[in-house]
């Protein structure tokens, strides 16, 4: 029988924390921890040197209010009670046993960085690309730092009627002299300033009512300078369900898209650019010799009961001769090792939190939170609820917890006796101090480092050894 722990969380016996991944969950939960009344230390691990997930590599450029949540991550990052170790990877550097044998508790909160694929003839053909892989690149995101996307191309299509697609158009079709005070890449900012890109086709398989964009989003694309978004009128013919659905307070947000729509759809095609929303319709096959030259399009029809309408193929075809093609269908999480994975939802098999075996066991000790718990849904906000919930299944747990646990001691002996380079929190200040003085240099709040190697140079001015 492993000790029971009833004084767990008490000056004797901190709970031992730690949080894998320093996204919004990550910090969400750290947060709900330190709020608790338990004695608490908490160590936040993240694979990059860098802090806050989503809301550096994810967050349009251009939504630098949505970024401001990073001062409250930085004030919880400065707690006493708190140590971030950037630059440590589960999997690379730290494994999942040396966790368990480590903390108290380990919170994965590791989000999702793999996007879903269409899956249909010449996905393979350039000019064919993830949305998560054009948002990267435009953020600085390392893995994303080298990718090219040929904007010499007249036509673009970006698949999919979530924010992110949203993203994907707005950013292809903002004014360049807009974006160059935001803190996108330079790479990003000299590419899009060669730009000829003059026509987006932003499709998607279901209708107005069922599209995913929020409102703001939609409304922000009609106020594109020199661009016009055009709508057929005849997309917007409702059928029954669809009009049901409408009346329920879930589909508030639709209803306000219908009423944007429905002045898109009344605008005189006269600007020299346009954005074109197509609804009822998906890419069945991409066609082009090595380059994406021509997709077809198949006509859906919605089948099913209003909230649960699907889209399905309705025979007609179509094509537009696009040259360049973003899929933006929803990310998905990654398999993490030594930890179950459930493929089917792509998330860690988990109840209210608490991580399962594929036996449907309780994980002793092992929880989620975030887009790897729940899926790729919500914007920032959602994630304090998740990790509140979370946080407090784990307050529930902890007299079935064991002990005798190290906690940061054992972690830093691991990553010590491999001489591994650990960023501290002042560290990524120092970091991000050099970012700023990069930044001002272009008239821009920041100029990111994209290089792993270019984060550790900066790191190392911080004065901690
Ligand atoms: P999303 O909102 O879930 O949208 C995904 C889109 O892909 C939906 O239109 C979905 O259609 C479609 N899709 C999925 N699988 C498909 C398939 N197999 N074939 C065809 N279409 C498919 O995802 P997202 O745009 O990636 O955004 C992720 C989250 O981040 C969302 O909660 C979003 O609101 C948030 N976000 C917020 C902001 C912001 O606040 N400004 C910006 C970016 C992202 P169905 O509905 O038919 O499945």
């Amino acid at each position: 029988m492993a000790a029971q722990a009833p004084g767990l969380g008490t000056p004797k016996l901190p709970l031992r924390v730690a949080v894998v991944g320093s996204g919004p969950s990550g910090f969400y939960a750290a947060e709900s921890l330190l709020e608790s009344k338990l004695v608490v230390e908490i160590d936040m691990i993240e694979r990059l040197p860098v802090p806050y997930g989503l809301v550096r590599y994810g967050v349009a450029p251009d939504h630098a209010k949505l970024k401001s949540v990073t001062a409250v991550f930085s004030e919880i990052a400065q707690d006493p009670r708190f140590r971030f170790f950037g630059n440590v990877a589960l999997g690379r550097d730290i494994g999942a046993e040396d966790l368990a044998a480590m903390y108290h508790a380990v919170i994965v909160a590791t989000g999702a960085d793999d996007d879903r694929k269409l899956g249909v003839e010449g996905e393979h053909l350039a000019g064919v690309h993830a949305a998560s892989a054009f948002v990267g690149w435009y953020n600085g995101k390392p893995e994303c730092a080298d990718l090219q996307f040929d904007l010499s191309q007249d036509v673009a299509m970006v698949v999919g009627q979530g924010n992110v697609a949203i993203d994907v158009c707005r950013i292809l079709a903002k004014p360049v002299d807009e974006l160059r005070r935001t803190d996108i890449t330079q790479h990003a900012l000299d590419a899009l300033a060669s730009s000829r890109v003059r026509e987006i086709h932003l499709v998607g398989r279901r209708g107005p009512v069922q599209a995913k964009f929020t409102p703001k989003e939609l409304r922000e694309l009609g106020t594109l300078v020199g661009w016009q978004v055009i709508v057929d009128p005849a997309c917007l013919d409702l059928n029954q369900q669809s009009q049901a659905e409408l009346k329920h307070p879930d589909f508030a947000h639709a209803a306000k898209n219908l009423g944007i729509l429905r002045a898109f759809a009344a605008n005189k095609p006269e600007a020299a650019r346009s954005i074109h929303l197509h609804f009822h319709r998906m890419p069945v096959a991409l066609h082009g010799s090595g380059r994406l030259q021509q997709v077809v399009l198949g006509a859906q029809r919605l089948q099913g009961p209003p909230a649960a309408q699907v889209a399905v193929p309705s025979g007609e075809r179509s094509t537009i001769n696009a040259q360049l093609l973003f899929r933006s269908l929803g990310y998905q999480s990654r398999a993490l090792p030594g930890l179950p994975f459930d493929d089917r939802k792509g998330v860690l098999p988990n109840r209210n939190g608490r991580l399962q075996t594929a036996a449907g066991q309780c994980l002793r000790g092992w929880y989620a939170t975030g887009w790897v718990k729940r899926g790729p849904t919500g914007l920032i906000g959602t994630n304090r609820l998740d990790s509140v919930e979370t946080v407090s299944q784990l307050v529930g747990d902890l007299p079935s917890l064991p002990t005798a646990k190290p906690g940061r001691d054992a972690l830093l002996g691991v990553l010590g006796g491999k001489r591994h380079r650990i960023v501290a929190f002042e560290d990524w200040l120092a970091i991000e101090r050099a970012e700023r003085a990069r930044g001002l240099l272009a008239d821009k709040p920041a100029e990111k480092f994209v290089r792993v190697a270019e984060m550790l140079a900066a790191a190392e001015t911080s004065g901690v050894v």
